[in-house]
Parts: structure tokens; C-alpha cells; sequence
């Protein structure tokens, strides 16, 4: 059978698609964790199911987001829950709403100069490329402290940072170890301060779970809304966010989101992600995370034997992971004198990822430092993380080859 006429046949047999072999781009493996470059998690069949089920009929969006937003406030034992497109948008959509809130108006009914007023106000420690939803509400950043311990961030310091014009203060929560700096006042504190002056807390987490008790203790600590990322280790449709909080912010967040016109309208969500994010939050919280966090010690503890004694490659367990979640990764280091051939600036890891990328299965990964790289247990199934282990060896073999 002529190859257009095998692609002709799959097309018509839905289910049995494999959309990458058709338009014929390389799939990868993913050791590097819930990168969004490649997709983030992977969701279960029965999150896909449930995606497909909802694309097959039509409904009332607003009946449908009411049971969801319902169930999904239930489960994570909050007041409300919003389903977004993203955790990044839930920066943008949290943020009109606390401008709403602060004039008492809709949204979409106030003028630029009336949002141009308003202030945000956010740690200097945790400013970073997410925060650009924020800059294009086109408000006033207000920015505290510096991104170092020489001068940690006071209370008194916050206190004065808000003004008459503070519509919230935006806090981006992640333990140490993480990639964020140091500086920033703590938490808890931050909260205190916010409760005195009644200004409401907007909590990005949007890669903090796990723990899954992330889901309930940022908001329960008294944060007013809390935003998770639904694509990432939620395991949720990739294009989906989710934001928990307290009803009185939370009706702010509702009257501004997607259906609503304005720029709720910009974030549209499908019924697709509002059920799929709904039955993979689902499943995330009925999860055994401790047989899954023993599993992946396991296969660290497999790739670091399977190193053992190995003059070139050195495998180490590193806890937590590169964005502070309670999860071990393994760090593998290449003793690779031999740097730079065909080209003199390319690093050791630059060349294991290149290399890595290259072969067959193709493998994502990140860099860890000039002559390591990471391999995160959270994105591998089992039959991966031998394939993981495999290519390792091969690029062990290599380097015996060139070091001889
Ligand atoms: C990943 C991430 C986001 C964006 O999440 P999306 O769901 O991909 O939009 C925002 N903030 C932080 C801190 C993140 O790690």
C-alpha cells in the first residue's frame, strides 16, 4: 500500500491517528520535568476520555463551568475554583478582577487611566518572565526589596509599598532550592501585612504542586486566590490553569474570566479543558504520592548503579528539583575533557543534550551547570526512563572512544 493511500486509511479510522508520524515530526522523550517546550506532563487516558466526551457534544459553557467550578472547589477544599487557560493567563484574569475589585466596577467598564491608577505591588525577588500578564493590564508595578539576602524584604517595608491605589499584592511561592532568589519578605508575614490593610494576596504556584496539600494550604495560610498551572504536574489538559480562592475574590475572578466579554472574552477556555482539567485534578488528589515519590527514588537509585564506578559519567540524587517541589532528581555528570568538536564553544552538557536530541529515541532534558545535565523522574514512564538509561551508556561508550 502506497504511503498516502496507509495515511488515507488512519484518517478515516480516528482513534488510531498518530497525528506526529502523519505531519511527520519527532517525538521525544521527556526527562526534564514539565517543560512547556515540549508539552509539559502527559495526560491519563481516562483526562483524554473525558476531553473527547466533552468535545462531542454542545452545552450551556456557563452550566458546565458552574458544575465544575463547584466540583473542582469541593475536591480542593476551597471556597471557589475557576478554570482558566492557563496559569499564566490566571496572572492577567486574577489581576483584572483585583482591579475591579479595587474600583467596584466591571472590569471592562473602567477607563485606562482608571487601571493606569492602580498599583500591584510584588517582591523584586519575584519578578520574572510570567509576570509579563501582569505588566499588559497595563497597572502600576510597585516593587519591593531586592533579589538577594544582603537586605531581606521587612515587613514594615511592604507596609509601606501599598498605597491608597493597591489592588493586590502578587506573590510567587516557591521553597528554597527553587529557582527564585532570596529576599523577598516571607510569606506568612506578607499576609499579615496584607490582612492589615485589607489588600487581597494573588498566590502564583503555578508549578507547586507537589505537595498536593499545595492545592489547599496557600489558600487556607489566607492567600485570596491561589493559581496552579493545569499543564504541568496536575497532569491536565497542557492549555489549562486553575485558580482557587476565597468567594469574595473569587466572584471578581468570575465576573472577569472567559465567557465574559472584555478580556475574559481574549482567554477563552473550550468545554474540552473545563472537563479535562476537572477530571485531572480529580485523579490528582485521590493519588498515592508516596508510592509515587518511592518510585522515582527507585529509578534514581537504578540510574545512580547503573553508574557505578565510572570514571566518565558520575550520577548524584539532588532533592528537591530545580522548581522546589518535594521530588528527587538525578543529576548525571560527564567527565569529557574533549570539549568543543566541530565546535569550540559548545559545552559538555550542550553536547550530551545535543546529542540526546539526536538520537534514536530522541530525548529532552535540561542543563545542569557547563558538564552535567538533569534527568526528572516526573515526565518518565518506566519503559523511558530505560531508554534514558540506555542512551547514557551509549554516550558513556563514546566517551571512553574519544578519552582513550
Ligand atoms: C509555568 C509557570 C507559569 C505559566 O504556567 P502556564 O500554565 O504554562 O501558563 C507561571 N508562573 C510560574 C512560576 C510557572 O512556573
Amino acid at each position: 500500500m502506497k504511503k498516502e493511500e496507509r495515511n488515507k486509511e488512519k484518517m478515516e479510522k480516528g482513534a488510531e491517528r498518530d497525528v506526529y508520524a502523519e505531519l511527520g515530526v519527532k517525538k521525544v522523550i521527556n526527562a526534564a520535568g514539565t517543560y512547556t517546550m515540549v508539552g509539559g506532563s502527559r495526560m491519563s487516558e481516562r483526562t483524554l476520555a473525558a476531553m473527547a466526551s466533552a468535545a462531542r457534544s454542545h452545552v450551556v459553557i456557563k452550566e458546565l463551568q458552574a458544575r465544575v467550578h463547584e466540583r473542582l472547589a469541593a475536591i480542593t477544599k476551597n471556597e471557589a475554583a475557576y478554570v482558566t487557560n492557563g496559569a499564566a493567563c490566571s496572572l492577567h484574569i486574577t489581576g483584572a478582577a483585583a482591579i475591579a475589585r479595587h474600583w467596584g466596577r466591571p472590569h471592562a467598564s473602567l477607563t485606562p487611566e482608571q487601571t493606569a491608577k492602580c498599583e500591584i505591588v510584588i517582591h523584586r525577588a519575584h519578578r520574572n518572565p510570567y509576570d509579563w500578564a501582569l505588566r499588559l493590564l497595563g497597572v502600576k508595578l510597585v516593587e519591593v526589596g531586592y533579589p538577594n539576602s544582603i537586605l531581606p524584604t521587612t515587613a514594615r517595608e511592604l507596609e509601606l509599598a501599598i498605597t491608597e491605589n493597591t489592588a493586590a499584592i502578587y506573590y510567587f511561592f516557591m521553597p528554597p532550592g527553587g529557582w527564585l532568589p532570596s529576599g523577598a519578605l516571607g510569606f506568612k508575614e506578607t499576609l499579615e501585612v496584607a490582612e492589615k490593610r485589607g489588600i487581597p494576596v494573588v498566590v502564583d504556584a503555578a508549578a507547586q504542586v507537589p505537595p498536593v496539600e499545595n492545592l489547599w494550604a496557600i489558600t487556607g495560610q489566607g492567600a485570596s486566590a491561589c493559581i496552579f498551572s493545569g499543564g504541568k504536574d496536575l497532569r491536565g489538559p497542557q492549555a489549562s490553569g486553575l485558580v482557587v480562592g476565597r468567594r469574595e475574590f473569587m466572584d471578581h475572578v468570575g465576573a472577569t474570566a472567559f465567557p465574559t466579554y472584555g478580556v475574559g472574552r481574549m482567554f477563552k477556555v473550550g468545554r474540552e479543558e473545563i472537563a479535562g482539567l476537572w477530571s485531572a485534578v480529580e485523579e490528582y488528589v485521590s493519588m498515592d504520592h508516596g508510592a509515587r515519590a518511592l518510585w522515582a527514588e527507585e529509578r534514581i537509585a537504578a540510574l545512580e548503579s547503573a553508574f557505578r564506578g565510572s570514571p566518565n559519567v558520575s550520577v548524584r540524587r539532588v532533592f528537591p528539583n530545580e522548581a522546589g517541589q518535594p521530588m528527587p532528581q538525578a543529576l548525571v555528570r560527564f567527565n569529557w575533557e574533549h570539549r568543543g568538536v566541530g565546535n569550540a564553544s559548545e559545552s559538555v552538557s550542550s553536547r550530551v543534550l545535543r546529542l540526546l536530541a539526536e538520537g534514536e529515541p530522541s530525548i529532552f532534558s535540561a542543563a545542569a551547570g557547563e558538564d552535567g545535565i538533569f534527568v526528572n523522574p516526573m515526565t518518565l514512564r518506566d519503559d523511558e526512563f530505560e531508554a534514558v538509561t540506555q542512551r547514557l551508556k551509549e554516550i558513556e561508550k563514546e566517551i571512553e572512544k574519544e578519552t582513550k
